[in-house]
């Protein structure tokens, strides 16, 4: 049977551009219902529409992407919500607004609202301040696109991180979490095994191309044929910007070098 959601949380499904729909969550009731992502501009009015009354107090941002803040400054004159966001995402936050100030929210912090409390987690790899929020209560983790339903989260340049990605999906394991309710797709009832995924499935990608270079020097490009040896046109760039992400953080572990040429090339580095 299907399990619902607690009574205090919403999720609100938007139109994506050219991604698949955002998933933002209301949680809470009354005056200090709080909003989890904000999703396009163009999208402001059905958020405020869906906010019992318009009545937010508080809009918790997980990323600076359009998809998870860019409604953030249209939501907040209309509701007179303040807007959160992690210091290192609020410069590129703001570009997105006129003027609207956001405040900032680190790693540790406790937001109370009417459902409870929710731990704030700083999350980065998909973005440099990526955020997720711990509803401890119900043990539910809000999840923005540290992890998404039914795919692998897009970690490249230049604003992924490899290593910081990993560490924490890592950092998730040692929290006794019941249910992911992502950014996009749907809800994730098996944490503990879509997480093991994850880790397992980046470990699987770096041996792959550990395997790639012991055999040849290769440039990026070189690289991406061998890992994606069928490959749709539309899916080359995100191909060769998550390749470059792997790379980078295989650079930074000093077990590949980049070799500079016409073009540059990577080898493993010798100990
Ligand atoms: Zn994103």
């Amino acid at each position: 049977m299907e399990k619902k959601l607690p009574n205090q949380v919403k999720r609100i499904t938007l139109p994506g551009k050219a991604h698949y729909p955002v998933n933002i969550y209301l949680l809470g009731e009354g005056k200090d219902a709080l909003l989890i992502d904000t999703g396009y501009r163009e999208t402001a009015r059905e958020v405020t529409a869906q906010a019992a009354g318009g009545r937010i107090s508080r809009i918790l941002i997980s990323h600076y992407h359009p998809d998870h803040s860019q409604a953030g400054e249209a939501i907040a004159r209309e509701t007179g919500a303040e807007i959160f966001a992690h210091p290192e995402e609020i410069p590129t936050v703001k570009n997105w607004f006129e003027g609207t100030e956001v405040k900032t929210l680190t790693d540790g912090e406790i937001i109370e609202f009417s459902g409870g409390e929710l731990q704030v987690l700083g999350t980065p790899g998909h973005t440099r301040g990526h955020l997720a929020f711990f509803w401890k209560e119900e043990k539910i983790l809000f999840s923005g696109d540290l992890v998404v339903g039914g795919s692998t989260t897009w970690v490249g340049p230049p604003d992924g991180d490899g290593r910081d990605y990993l560490a924490s999906l890592e950092r998730l394991q040692e929290l006794e979490i019941a249910q992911i309710l992502p950014g996009h797709g749907q809800e994730i009832r098996h944490p503990r095994k879509k997480i093991a995924t994850l880790i397992r499935h980046r470990h699987m990608r770096e041996e792959q191309i550990l395997a790639c270079l012991k055999k040849a020097e290769l440039s990026l490009s070189e690289l991406v044929r061998e890992i994606y040896p069928v490959l749709e046109e539309r899916f080359r760039l995100p191909a060769l910007l998550t390749a470059a992400g792997y790379l980078n953080k295989l650079e930074h572990e000093g077990k590949v070098e980049a070799v500079s040429g016409d073009e540059i090339h990577y080898k493993i580095k010798s100990q």
